[in-house]
């Protein structure tokens, strides 16, 4: 069995062919986790979690979406949690990369909030971070690493679709966060993916697909669905030297362990 860490299964990108990727998902005895960026993309997650039962859900403001929340909004969200099927706070984080995003202040602000009613809440986060390393670093330790010995020190934190270097993933893993690799670590250029997955423990990384985003080869530059994931899985048994099923059954634990799911991959 395999498990999608993160993906948008409700986006409107899979809209007239769900119940078709259903099936295949079913079939495959895959697992998911639907991950919102803004208030409505969250409720269409935790509906998902409620309808299919190899899907979770995770709520939360993507950085990109920040300049329209509110404290309203974000409490409106956050109430998704009390949906037992509602695993994780996320996507949640900074992303520089584009010019027409939120400032960095109004990205760090909401950033911090999300991390602290996490912690409140008792649930993981799925962090999101885009040509700002730098930064996602420092407020995950004020917010979370240094508070060890409180509750806000116990939130587990998952780097979703990391694309740091080798160095920064060993210092989040020291740290006590999980990594997960998705599509491009199975790209020609990506030599630092590679090098991340060479790094690691298998115990402290998961896997995703990011879909319907970034398809791995050989799918690259088509649609990217949740079954892909098995490209991943494959890549990084070719990278470490070990079977895909070794690869397969440690990210299933490591991905229903961070999520607090039973390791059926049911609640
Ligand atoms: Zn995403």
């Amino acid at each position: 069995m395999l498990f999608d860490s993160h993906c948008h299964f409700t986006d409107p990108g899979f809209d007239g062919c769900r119940d078709q990727l259903a099936e295949e998902i079913s079939a495959a005895g895959l697992r998911i986790v639907d991950i919102g960026t803004d208030l409505k993309t969250s409720q269409a997650a935790a509906r998902a979690a409620e309808d299919f039962g190899f899907c979770f859900a995770a709520v939360g403001w993507h950085p990109s979406e920040v300049d329209r929340l509110t404290e309203e909004l974000l409490a409106e969200t956050l109430d998704l949690c009390k949906d037992p099927r509602v695993v994780a706070i996320g996507e949640i984080g900074l992303d520089y990369h584009w010019d027409d995003a939120p400032s960095r202040e109004l990205q760090q602000h909401w950033f911090r909030r999300q991390l602290q009613e996490a912690a409140l809440l008792g649930m993981p986060v799925c962090i999101h971070s885009r040509d700002a390393d730098g930064d996602t670093l420092q407020i995950l330790k004020e917010e979370v690493f240094q508070k060890r010995g409180s509750a806000a020190g116990r939130t587990r934190v998952l780097m979703h679709c990391f694309s740091g270097s080798a160095e920064l993933a060993r210092q989040y893993v020291k740290l006590g966060a999980k990594i997960s690799i998705a599509g491009p670590v199975t790209y020609k250029n990506a030599r630092r993916n590679v090098e991340v997955a060479e790094a690691l423990d298998l115990k402290d990384l998961l896997i995703e697909t990011d879909s319907p985003y970034l398809a791995p080869v050989p799918m690259r530059g088509k649609q990217n669905r949740p079954p892909y994931v098995r490209y991943v899985a494959e890549k990084i048994a070719e990278i470490k030297g070990i079977t895909y099923e070794e690869v397969a059954a440690a990210t299933f634990e490591n991905a229903c362990s961070f999520y607090g799911i039973d390791n059926g991959g049911q609640l």
